[in-house]
């Protein structure tokens, strides 16, 4: 990786910048170095892979989150084949369980456990609450949950819907607006499958469409981006660590240069016949030069997020569990999801021990995130402990990775406000492209950041995609299930 030693002017002319070495950027550094750009890759933080790296503390190689490499676009299934081969991949099993009041539900759930769990009482008394919400539905559904109350009854909502959506989205689902259920919720949900597991068998086609195993790089997905970076610098290309994009100048309706700091606080400039960039919408415009309209600068300062904190605890092999990751409906923990990284891969985890991610889905600077590394590694420990899944004693060491901007977060305005953003470029930086997941501020996965890269080089070399029509909303992923990737519109944040 380049690095270069003092202020000034480093690229050559007709470089492409690309801001950001995660998915994304290096998908498009790559694709446009094998058609022989002189590309540029910027990257703020001192590794690749953005939030689909993989960390690495004292040997052990932890997620953010659990990345699946699963896609139904073909070129991206091409291009991770082209970038590791065979033998780097392995193919998992997918399992993975809800806790709730201290019992484990198979998901996808299935007639047989859930009855078990439930008990016959309890899955009686969830028919009637259904069959009461049936009859007595709440008459203002226009909020997610008495939505969800009408279609599942309070005690299947409460149980299966309540606590885990508001731990992810930090929300009262009531206060979440019921129009982006009505429509990404009418097939598969949580609560129908339940329905269905206690009714004789119907739509179980529906059901066991979710995926059931999925790829993965042995030694985790940063795997894929160290190699994916050292393919574009083999190609000629340069990816340039610890460099923070801060300004970017347009002139005469394009981008013309790029301003990085890089650690020791020197300022370098590159020029550039076209940018790209992943990084954050709301921080792209403040970078502009000459600033935006006020109205652009309200848009950019009107987006927000959802931020992400895992505490990642070393445990004896037999202390983990076989599921790849646990959901954590349970009210008493912060805990949304718990992952268990030698049920991924075997490389990542040392002989005889595992490592356990607990996942916190935060803001930043509340409580959870503004707690000291130790705090947390404490809470983790005894959360482990209150859900029954490891003894306390047995958790040898623990990391905290904290992580800024992990899911755009969509409320009432936020399309408006891309909107604002994008039309603004278009007009006066027409060859600065926004791709990726913060880069579009669209929630979209490591196939669909990449596939936004492949699709805007072929832009630049004279193709006409509209790369916003890539779909997340398809059916895709469990972007229809309530456990996984959805992206509810929330109530506006401030921004305090
Ligand atoms: C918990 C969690 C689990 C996930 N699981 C999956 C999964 O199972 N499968 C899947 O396919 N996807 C998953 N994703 C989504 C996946 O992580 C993203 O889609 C992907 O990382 C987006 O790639 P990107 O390149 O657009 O952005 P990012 O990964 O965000 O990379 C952007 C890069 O830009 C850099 N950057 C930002 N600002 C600047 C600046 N000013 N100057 C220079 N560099 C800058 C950042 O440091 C970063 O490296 C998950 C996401 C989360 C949060």
């Amino acid at each position: 990786m380049i690095s270069p030693s003092s202020g000034g002017s480093s690229s050559v002319p007709g470089t492409i910048v690309i801001i950001g070495a995660g998915p994304a950027g290096l998908t498009a550094g790559y694709e446009l170095a094998k058609r022989g750009d002189n590309v540029l890759i910027l990257e703020a933080s001192g590794v690749l892979g953005g939030i689909s790296q993989t960390v690495e503390r004292d040997g052990w190689r932890f997620d953010i989150g659990g990345h699946r490499f699963f896609t139904k676009v073909e070129e991206v299934e091409a291009l991770w084949n082209e970038i590791l081969p065979p033998e780097d991949f392995l193919l998992r099993p997918r399992m993975s369980r809800i806790f709730y009041d201290g019992k484990y539900y198979d998901y996808p759930l299935k007639a047989s456990n859930a009855l078990k769990n439930l008990g016959i009482i309890e899955a009686v008394r969830c028919v009637l609450s259904y069959v009461w919400a049936q009859i007595h539905p709440p008459k203002d559904q226009s909020n997610y949950e008495d939505w969800l109350v009408a279609r599942f009854g309070w005690r299947l909502y409460r149980r299966f819907f309540k606590t885990y959506t508001e731990k992810v989205w930090g929300v009262a689902v009531r206060d979440m607006p019921a129009d982006w259920a009505a429509q990404r919720v009418k097939g598969l949900s949580l609560g129908k499958a339940i329905i269905n597991s206690l009714t004789p068998k119907r739509n179980q086609k529906e059901i066991t469409s979710l995926i059931e195993e999925f790829r993965y790089p042995k030694l985790g997905p940063g795997m894929m981006w160290e190699r994916c970076a050292e393919r574009i610098e083999e190609l000629g290309g340069s990816v340039m660590l610890k460099h923070v994009v801060t300004d970017i100048h347009y002139a005469n309706g394009v981008a013309v240069s790029v301003n990085a700091q890089d650690r020791a606080g020197n300022v370098h400039s590159f020029e550039a016949s076209h940018v790209i960039s992943t990084m954050p919408m709301n921080e792209l415009v403040k970078s502009l030069v000459p600033p935006p309209p006020a109205e652009v600068m309200t848009a950019g300062e009107s987006l927000h997020y959802r931020d992400f904190l895992t505490v990642a605890l070393v445990v004896p092999q037999e202390s983990g569990f076989p599921d790849n990751w646990i959901y954590i409906h349970e009210p008493s923990v912060d805990v949304g999801r718990i992952q268990n990284f030698g049920s991924w891969s075997p490389f990542m985890v040392q002989e005889g021990k595992t490592c356990l991610g607990l996942e916190y889905f935060v803001f930043e600077g509340d409580r959870i995130w503004a707690s000291s590394d130790d705090d947390l590694i404490a809470q983790g420990t005894r959360e482990l402990a209150t859900l029954g899944l490891v003894d306390p004693s047995v958790v040898e060491k623990g990391y905290v990775v904290r992580v800024k901007k992990a899911y755009p977060y969509y409320d009432t305005f936020y399309k408006e406000n891309v909107e604002t953003i994008v039309r603004f470029i278009d007009t006066a930086a027409s060859n600065l492209h926004l791709i990726g997941r913060n880069g579009m501020h669209k929630y979209n996965n490591q196939d669909h950041s990449m596939y936004t890269a492949m699709l805007t080089v072929e832009n630049i070399h004279g193709a006409n995609h509209d790369i916003w029509a890539v779909n997340v909303e398809g059916d895709y992923h469990e972007s229809r299930s309530t456990t996984g990737r959805d992206a509810p519109i929330l109530p506006p944040r401030t921004n305090s």
